[in-house]
């Protein structure tokens, strides 16, 4: 296959091909490497790949492959058991190059998550969820960028630099995922994990043009995901469509014995995906989250409001003035519990440790303050003002109890409609270090993603399918060394029940395949 052909598969297709011998995976590693050349100096979507090591991996699958094949023979090799090779159901990954975010552990790889204090640290071993991604055949070939933490909206607060988006260079691809949403939208992974505790899945896929879950919290374990805010961290996958995303989350879904709040949630069936009619299905908008200040977005969202109606559902605009307050909720408790978490790097028992010190006070004082970021020492202040004895009762407290208002404000929108559909984002990509300048309205543009977070929803974003004329025109401008700021991605947003996966990404694969028409 051709190499632009092979990179056109979407990471399932890619496998298929690669069961059916259509495609080697050392072709598909060596695609992937080829965009990587070309694209890591401009957007530095990767803190680290291993581009030997995973042709020796794809080498090595290709290989069995090739036996598996001969074993189907009639005198071929028998496995353990009995069984033919050819007998055994391959894993559904198997050869399909991905990538994860460096703040995911694997086993002997660096595990930096984006800050100067753990910028030599080796990971012991490897987190659940990239476990199950190499069980299911994957091959991990780097760690991705990320804002220091994870606390961010644009990948510009990495210790090593900010990723660009690969859409257009003068622009974020958005955060705390920037770098596995940039390497998937150059080509440089097939697909990718982020990880997303008030929207840095979501957000970033939306900048980028790609598809992200939120997984309902705890249907992925945390175990070897770095804390942020343990409350609402969950790992899922950034991909160019929603069946790969689907495909992800069933591989990665599943209690584990080391995260007791990992809990069973039911698989998605990418069958039924195709199936999803919208009629008789009841869409809520809620006012809160639709503005017509951001003129992108809000005709993304009425465009698809129509659209959805045009096909049967019933879509409303309702008011759940309690999510007016979700950004303070978020900012308050993820704070709280980012400034316990992150007490751990002490410059004692991991990490970066300052030197030229007299005593143990100033040996935590000094590393903490050379070790972490601005956005980090910001947030720890926030975490440890709000937990202070003068502000628990007044700020802690009140958030805690604001937060149980809201997830009784999303119960009774559930008891009535079947779907939650918002934009992702209050606007498109902003430009590098336009952030800077006001953090405050930062932490506001996370209004969108934050509700789900808190209620530990699970929330998808899709890629807002404009119109052939439009993409069309667009596309014509746009100079292939040069991308244009123009026809920006849009996000759509799908929150669902908790457990609704199914739901939500049955919506987002409706306007996926009918996206022409909207
Ligand atoms: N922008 C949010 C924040 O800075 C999202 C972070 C996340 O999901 N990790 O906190």
């Amino acid at each position: 296959m051709e190499i632009n052909e092979i990179l056109n598969l979407s990471a399932i297709e890619l496998a298929e091909h690669i069961q059916e011998q259509k495609v080697t995976s050392e072709e598909a590693v060596r695609a992937v490497f080829k965009n990587i050349d070309e694209c890591e100096s401009n957007v530095h979507a990767y803190l680290d790949f291993w581009k030997e090591e995973s042709l020796k991996k794809a080498r090595e699958i290709d290989e069995m492959i090739v036996n598996r094949a001969s074993s189907g023979t009639a005198r071929g090799p028998e496995c353990r058991g009995g069984n033919r090779l050819s007998d055994l159901e391959l894993p559904p990954l198997l050869g399909v190059p991905v990538a994860v975010k460096d703040n995911l552990l694997l086993t002997g790889k660096k595990m930096t998550c984006g800050s100067k204090m753990l910028q030599d640290y080796i990971a012991p071993y490897t987190a659940t969820c990239v476990e199950k991604l190499e069980k299911a055949g994957a091959i991990i070939l780097g760690k991705t960028n990320m804002d220091e933490f994870g606390m961010g909206a644009s990948t510009e607060h990495s210790f090593f630099g900010a990723t660009l988006n690969p859409k257009d260079y003068k622009r974020v691809p958005g955060g705390s995922s920037g770098g596995s949403a940039a390497a998937v939208a150059y080509g440089g992974a097939f697909a990718a994990l982020g990880t997303d505790s008030g929207g840095s899945i979501r957000q970033p896929a939306a900048f980028c043009g790609l598809v992200g879950l939120r997984p309902t919290y705890g249907s992925v374990s945390r175990h070897g995901l770095t804390a942020f805010a343990s409350s609402m961290d969950v790992a899922g996958p950034i991909t160019r469509g929603t069946r790969d995303a689907a495909a992800l989350f069933n591989i990665v879904t599943g209690p584990d014995s080391k995260d007791q709040t990992s809990v069973f949630a039911p698989k998605v069936d990418l069958a039924e995906m195709e199936k999803y009619d919208p009629s008789g299905k009841r869409i809520a908008i809620p006012k809160q989250l639709f503005s017509e200040e951001a003129k992108e977005n809000f005709e993304a969202i009425s465009r698809t409001g129509e659209f959805l109606k045009n096909n049967g559902a019933r879509v409303d605009l309702i008011d759940m003035p309690v999510l007016d307050y979700a950004v303070a909720i978020y900012y308050i408790l993820s704070s709280a519990e980012a400034s316990a978490n992150l007490a751990r790097f002490d410059g004692i028992r991991y990490g970066y440790r300052a030197s030229g010190v007299q005593d143990i006070t100033e040996l935590y004082r000094k590393t903490r303050s050379e070790g972490f970021g601005k956005e980090v020492k910001r947030r720890i202040l926030l975490g440890n003002y709000v937990l202070s004895s003068e502000h628990f009762n007044d700020c802690f407290r009140q958030a805690e109890r604001a937060r149980n208002m809201l997830k009784k404000a999303f119960d009774e929108a559930f008891s009535k409609y079947d779907l939650i559909l918002c934009p992702t984002a209050p606007g498109v990509a902003p430009l590098l270090h336009e952030i800077d300048k006001d953090p405050l309205s930062t932490y506001i543009a996370d209004l969108c993603t934050v509700p789900a977070s808190l209620c530990g929803l699970p929330a998808v974003s899709v890629p807002f399918p404009r119109k052939e004329d439009e993409s069309d025109s667009a596309s014509k401008e746009e100079d292939a060394a040069v991308p244009s700021a123009r026809a920006l991605p849009v996000g759509i947003q799908f929150i669902g029940p908790r457990f609704g996966e199914q739901e939500i990404l049955s919506a987002a694969r409706f306007l996926e395949r009918g996206g022409q028409k909207i």
